[in-house]
């Protein structure tokens, strides 16, 4: 195998294209990887549709698209002593400098140097991909593929489900996209007693409930924040995670915690956020943290018990399973509100869905 199939982001325009490239080398500290599945995220809908976003991030073109992948270890670069050739692993899309401040303080997720896989090097929309080794994360056999793929961003919800302190908690979740999702199957694994889902779209919060959502709302139709008060005696919610990226929404999400509660950011609002620190934060003492994915690698420990033990509600969240050459329905149907994970297979071979 010299060349093969992968969907390219060639021009500064809208889209992208199926093209035969060259299969890369890894070079040394690197591992050359068989896509087996591979899954569209909000930031690859931002590539191709080549938003003011992008054209900051993306610095070079042609780059191939994609971050979200599992596969098999096909060719070890020079040096790589940890991963075997055959290895099924999934892609940590963060790479770290392994030598800033961050790094060496256990906090490599956040490097001050990071490398973003598909963004500042080539990605996984193909039939091979490279990627430092310590970022070919090793998982179990019985993974299914197509939840393999799905680990990168589950990560992000898991720990964002972490963050919050679930056990025992009453949270609410602010967007039923998959990151949204992910921490309400997460939240429910870690014990949450009420998850409260809201979102705009009816459809989405059906599969909310399907994920362990217990009170799903809908703002286009009823006041958030009077049900969640009303729901909680007064008192409002433990916590909250956002996974919208509203402005409106996360104001709201502060009127409806508890004093003394937590907030979980993991949606990028679009503009600037006005919060009035009095009432909002400093008297409820409300504790905000950020989250930019997975801790290397406490989360994927957490995430690999987690799934080991079927204790995720992943199947509501997949909606389909696409040939990489459908690309542009994917794009589409992601657009149109149509879908919720979707699932590219490179390779047609009857693989996917490898899930019981
Ligand atoms: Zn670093």
């Amino acid at each position: 195998m010299t060349t093969m199939k992968a969907l390219v982001k060639t021009e500064a325009s809208v889209g992208a294209s199926l093209q035969m490239v060259p299969v890369p080398e890894p070079g040394p500290g690197e591992v050359l990887v068989k896509v087996m599945a591979t899954a569209i995220c909000g930031t690859d809908m931002h590539v191709y549709d080549w938003n003011k976003w992008a054209q900051g991030a993306v610095r070079e073109l042609p780059r191939i698209m994609g971050h979200e992948f599992s596969g098999e270890v096909l060719q070890l670069g020079e040096g790589v002593r940890d991963l075997a050739i055959g290895d099924r692993v999934a892609g940590e899309t963060h790479i770290p400098c392994g030598k800033c401040y961050q790094c060496k303080n256990g906090l490599q997720h956040i490097c001050a140097n990071m490398v973003l896989f598909s963004i500042d090097s080539d990605g996984c929309f193909a039939e091979y991909t490279v990627i430092p080794e310590i970022c070919a994360r090793k998982i179990p056999g019985d993974i299914p593929w197509e939840y393999g793929a799905m680990m990168e961003p589950l990560g992000t919800s898991i720990r964002a489900a972490q963050e919050v302190v679930p056990a025992g908690a009453n949270v609410a979740v602010i967007g039923a996209g998959p990151i949204g999702l992910g921490a309400v199957t997460a939240l429910k694994a870690l014990g949450a007693a009420r998850i409260i889902v809201s979102d705009i779209s009816d459809d989405r919060l059906s599969i909310a409930s399907q994920a362990g959502a217990t009170h799903l709302l809908n703002p286009a139709k009823e006041d958030v924040t009077a049900t969640i008060l009303e729901m909680t005696s007064g008192v409002g919610v433990d916590s909250f995670i956002d996974a919208s990226g509203s402005v409106k929404a996360i104001s709201e999400g502060f009127r409806y915690l508890r004093k003394g509660g937590r907030v979980a950011l993991v949606g990028l609002p679009s503009e600037t956020i006005s919060l009035d620190l009095g009432p909002q934060v400093i008297f409820k003492e409300a504790k905000i943290i950020g989250i930019h994915g997975r801790k290397m690698f406490e989360t994927w420990t957490v995430m690999e018990n987690l799934m080991a033990n079927g204790l995720l509600a992943l199947k509501p969240i997949v909606s389909h399973i696409l040939p990489l050459e459908d690309f542009e329905k994917g794009f589409s149907l992601l657009k149109d509100g149509k879908a919720c994970k979707i699932i590219l297979d490179p390779w047609q071979e009857g693989q996917l869905p490898s899930s019981v």
